[in-house]
């Protein structure tokens, strides 16, 4: 006969077994990876490294985020050199042997995406390098697809426990996910031939799904801040036909694009360029793409 302690016991355990125990903690470089790292795996513990008012291309390699960074059991960066000013110091620094490039547990968005724009040489003295194609690819929806299914892989080849938990999970944001993309297709066919004026090549994949036209850029070459003159020279290229909009990210400062603004008399749209799960409107990823779409049909 089986006492009442050994019945509660059982019970106990039995109920353990039964929850799913994720003990990873997850390092995400940006906000939507920190997003879809929760989206698919909700129990792990998520460090969000840079928020949507920093430019992910210079951040500092503060102490915080070095002792984050070495007990982490995974990283989620965008890579194609998006962090590549800061990022090797911290893992030199960190030196967490799991968290070193080529390492599973090191994931690089980019390693699952096609890249546009592959510059080879051309912009290296300005500091600014996409030799490895714009890294900006976290404004396309569909490119969300084979970077869920890479950090599903790596998440069950690394807690193989729970790899049922994993496969279903990402099954779920998947299915889910085609359905938004769906959507956004259907929504953002008024915004076709929309012409934009930007700063830097944050929104180029974003206008691409939108099938939007990029007429100039503020940024005289990519990581260059506008000058005065090039601002100059892009008011009188876009004078005979203005553009519908000017599109600005949160982060970038914005006196270039209200000085264009004024004068050729057309909005500015402030554009979350990354999430900020703060704000429960982008407390998913969907949210915070629906936020960014209803913003564009303000240029009609
Ligand atoms: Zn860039």
């Amino acid at each position: 006969m089986v006492s009442k302690p050994v019945y509660w016991l059982l019970g106990t355990l039995g109920s353990l077994l039964a929850t799913p125990v994720y003990s990873l903690t997850i390092f995400a470089c940006e906000p939507e990876w920190a997003l879809l790292a929760k989206e698919l795996a909700p129990q792990a513990k998520v460090i969000q490294a840079t928020h949507a008012y920093q430019d992910p291309h210079y951040i500092e390699a503060r102490p915080s985020l070095i002792s984050a960074f070495r007990r982490a059991d995974l990283a989620i960066c965008t890579g194609a050199e998006m962090e590549i000013g800061w990022l090797p110091a911290l893992q030199q620094r960190a030196g967490n042997a799991r968290l070193r490039d080529g390492q599973p547990a090191m994931i690089y968005a980019a390693d699952a995406v096609e890249t546009i724009d592959k510059q080879e040489t051309h912009f290296l003295q300005t500091g600014h390098i996409h030799a490895q194609g714009n890294p900006h690819f976290q404004l396309d929806p569909t490119r969300f697809v084979p970077v869920a299914a890479l950090i599903s892989q790596r998440l069950i080849a690394l807690d193989p426990d729970n790899a049922a938990n994993h496969l279903r999970q990402h099954r779920a944001w998947h299915s889910q996910w085609l359905d938004h993309i769906a959507r956004w297709e259907n929504s953002s066919q008024v915004l076709k031939g929309k012409r934009v004026v930007v700063q830097h090549s944050i929104f180029d994949y974003l206008i691409r799904f939108t099938a939007m036209e990029k007429v100039a850029d503020l940024e005289p070459e990519p990581g260059v801040p506008p000058t005065i003159s090039h601002l100059q020279k892009v008011q009188q290229q876009v004078s005979a036909a203005p553009p519908d909009g000017i599109l600005r990210a949160w982060y970038q400062d914005e006196k270039s694009s209200q000085w264009l603004a004024k004068r050729i008399d057309r909005p500015v749209l402030d554009l979350p360029a990354s999430p900020d799960p703060n704000q429960a409107q982008m407390s998913s990823l969907a949210g915070w793409f629906d936020l960014i779409f209803s913003r564009l049909h303000a240029l009609n």
